[in-house]
């Protein structure tokens, strides 16, 4: 009587088992048969019972199937393992099969029991967490998670790359090491969200990393849910976009510069259509009182110097626009000979005293004569420059001081004024072109593009030009021509 509820019991247990329970004997031909191993394998357990065991085992899995028998009857107890077996309809899935010996009242094995489950759904779920783990673990992002307490539960490769942590280094510890302490306020207030389970979307802000670094993240921050829907944490993306920032921040700065040249560019315009309007009223107006003078046949002889004087003006005005148009195609080009400094500073100096009555014009050169190698006009045309601003900007003053010397890397001719001289916000902007210092702008007449030519011609030889000055305080501008162009 025991015996038969014992058994009821069992098969209950059996029957009611979401795992395939099967007994066969060592031919292989099945015993026993329940419930879930229909469901699994689709056969009932009138077709199964008395079939061999291959209606269930993939011809290619045969093989395997025949050695744990042998291991079994060599006294084997129980072995388990992951395989693949095929349904009624012949479809195949994985499946983890345990089996186990069946002896008799005397302990002889008289069969092999089967525990067989069906593993698509596990295997399934251990693909995507692997395919999920490698995406993250390849991922040049950083993606960190962290409890509510702000603890770092995991940290990925991309993490290690853009902080400089390892994963030892970090996990357990908190998300504050990687932090600024400007930014914690800020933290807290991302995991006051999080816990209400709001997401936090593309946040710019700064980190640090473990070289003490600041750099410029985006952020996107979820919260971590367990299997009941309770948040127990945050996952958050962070990308390295420090250069992006940087990038952004030149492209501002190109911006601004652009705009500042097109200022200039407007501010020159109008200064053009004055500079040209004036000598022409004056050509205009003194070619009219010749022709009335030829006309009553006595002739001025100061009105045609008017004209020709206002007439090189607008000479001059249109050489300097062409040669702005020559620097900005990168069509200046160079005429070098070889050509002695010393006579061409003597010939310029002579020819500008000739035009100024107010300073004197003192040179000051070494007693060698001084040869170089370079484009004579050019140089020429920027040692024009430099004397006639000295002379220009310094109204009140009695001299100008034209110095040449031999340094290290080249000739160097300096052209010193007792002048106005250059604020100092305005000193990096005159070799720009159009830029005209506000002071000298309103008093004096100009286009602003002299010394943007003449830097650049000096530079076209391989050599620089610069200014030292302070505001009321006179100017020194330099040229330097190297002497891989001097003999
Ligand atoms: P321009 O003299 O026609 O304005 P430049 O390009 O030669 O053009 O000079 C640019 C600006 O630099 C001038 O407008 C002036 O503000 C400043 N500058 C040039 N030379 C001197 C100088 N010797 N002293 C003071 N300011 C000067």
């Amino acid at each position: 009587m025991n015996n038969l509820t014992d058994f009821a019991r069992l098969s209950a247990i059996v029957n009611s088992s979401d795992d395939a329970i099967i007994s066969k004997d060592f031919d292989g031909i099945i015993k026993t048969w329940n419930n879930a191993a229909t469901t699994i394998f689709g056969f009932s357990a009138r077709e199964a019972v008395g079939n061999h065991i291959y209606i269930i085992v993939p011809p290619e899995f045969e093989e395997e199937e025949k050695s744990y028998i042998q291991e079994i009857k060599d006294g084997s107890h129980v072995k388990s393992y992951e395989t693949v077996r095929k349904r009624k309809d012949g479809s195949t899935f994985p499946a983890s099969v345990t089996v186990s010996p069946i002896r008799n009242a005397e302990t002889q094995v008289i069969g092999i029991s089967i525990i067989a489950r069906d593993i698509t759904e596990q295997k399934r779920s251990e693909e995507n967490n692997g395919r999920l783990a490698s995406i993250i673990e390849s991922s040049d992002d950083a993606i960190i998670s962290k409890n509510l307490n702000g603890i770092i539960t995991s940290w990925n490769t991309g993490a290690e790359k853009i902080f400089g942590f390892s994963a030892e280094e970090t996990i357990g510890k908190s998300i504050s090491i990687i932090i600024p302490t400007v930014k914690l306020e800020e933290e807290a207030g991302i995991i006051a969200k999080i816990a209400e389970g709001e997401k936090v979307d593309h946040i710019e802000t700064i980190r640090k990393t473990k070289d003490g670094r600041e750099i410029n993240v985006s952020v996107t921050v979820s919260p971590v849910k367990d299997s009941n829907g309770k948040i127990i944490g945050a996952s958050k993306i962070a990308r390295d976009i420090t250069q992006k920032v940087e990038i952004e921040k030149e492209r501002q700065l190109y911006i601004k510069k652009l705009q500042q040249l097109n200022d200039y560019k407007d501010d020159f315009m109008m200064m053009t259509s004055h500079e040209l309007r004036t000598p022409v009223t004056v050509v205009k107006a003194s070619l009219q009182i010749l022709y009335e003078m030829v006309n009553d046949g006595e002739v001025d002889i100061r009105m045609v110097e008017k004209s020709l004087s206002n007439v090189d003006k607008l000479s001059t005005l249109i050489h300097e626009l062409l040669d702005v148009s020559k620097i900005q195609s990168g069509k200046l080009d160079l005429d070098i000979t070889t050509f002695n400094l010393t006579r061409l500073l003597e010939e310029i100096v002579a020819d500008m005293q000739l035009a100024t009555s107010q300073q004197q014009i003192i040179l000051k050169q070494p007693g060698k004569l001084l040869e170089i190698r370079a484009d004579m006009e050019r140089i020429k045309q920027v040692l024009i420059n430099m004397l006639s601003n000295a002379v220009k900007y310094s109204p009140g003053a009695n001299e100008v001081i034209v110095e040449t010397a031999v340094k290290e890397n080249g000739v160097i001719v300096k052209v010193k004024d007792y002048g106005i001289g250059i604020p100092a916000e305005d000193i990096d902007k005159v070799f720009e072109r159009f830029y005209r210092s506000g002071g000298a702008a309103s008093t004096f007449s100009g286009a602003g593009v002299g010394l943007y030519i003449s830097s650049e011609i000096i530079r076209h030889h391989g050599g620089r030009m610069w200014v030292q000055s302070k505001q009321d305080q006179g100017s020194e501008f330099y040229i330097e021509i190297p002497h891989k162009f001097a003999v």
